[in-house]
């Protein structure tokens, strides 16, 4: 397992073509932010900061990504977290918790997107929350 490490964010509207590793680009404008991948192989992640995609948090200082990066879709396979600046790796996800994880976004970017929404306090609603709360925990190791 690899050892957290301390990166850089910045704030920019345009994220540069050329972005220097260890640093995360934050557009605020275009509520996206932008890193080569924290693994070192330098392929670029982009993470929308919605309500369905990541949240953003700034304390003055750091900023903070949730939830977790997953890229499970490049050769490296990589999982971190971005808390306060440091890259904090997460264990391997099996195929089934990634199956899962996929499924969850998907559900939520199109109930979303999709113009529907459901209200919170609806059954299907508390449904959703306990069967992801397993996955979510697991993800922020019990939080
Ligand atoms: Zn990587």
């Amino acid at each position: 397992m690899k050892r957290p490490y301390k990166i850089r964010h910045e704030f920019v509207e345009f994220v540069p073509r050329v972005r220097e590793a260890g640093v995360l680009y934050v557009s605020i404008p275009y509520a996206t932010a932008v890193h080569d991948c924290f693994c070192g192989c330098g392929t670029k992640v982009v993470t929308p900061i919605s309500p369905v995609g990541w949240q953003l948090t700034f304390d003055g200082e750091s900023v903070s990504l949730s939830p977790s990066v997953g890229n499970w879709s490049f050769a490296c396979r990589s999982h971190y977290f971005i808390r306060m600046d440091i890259v904090v790796w997460a264990g391997d996800m099996s195929e089934d918790e990634i199956a899962w994880g996929r499924m969850r976004d998907k559900a939520a970017r199109e109930g979303h997107f999709g113009g529907h929404v459901e209200p919170l306090a609806s059954p299907k609603a508390e449904v959703a929350k306990t069967k992801s709360r397993g996955f979510w925990s697991w993800l922020t190791g019990g939080r």
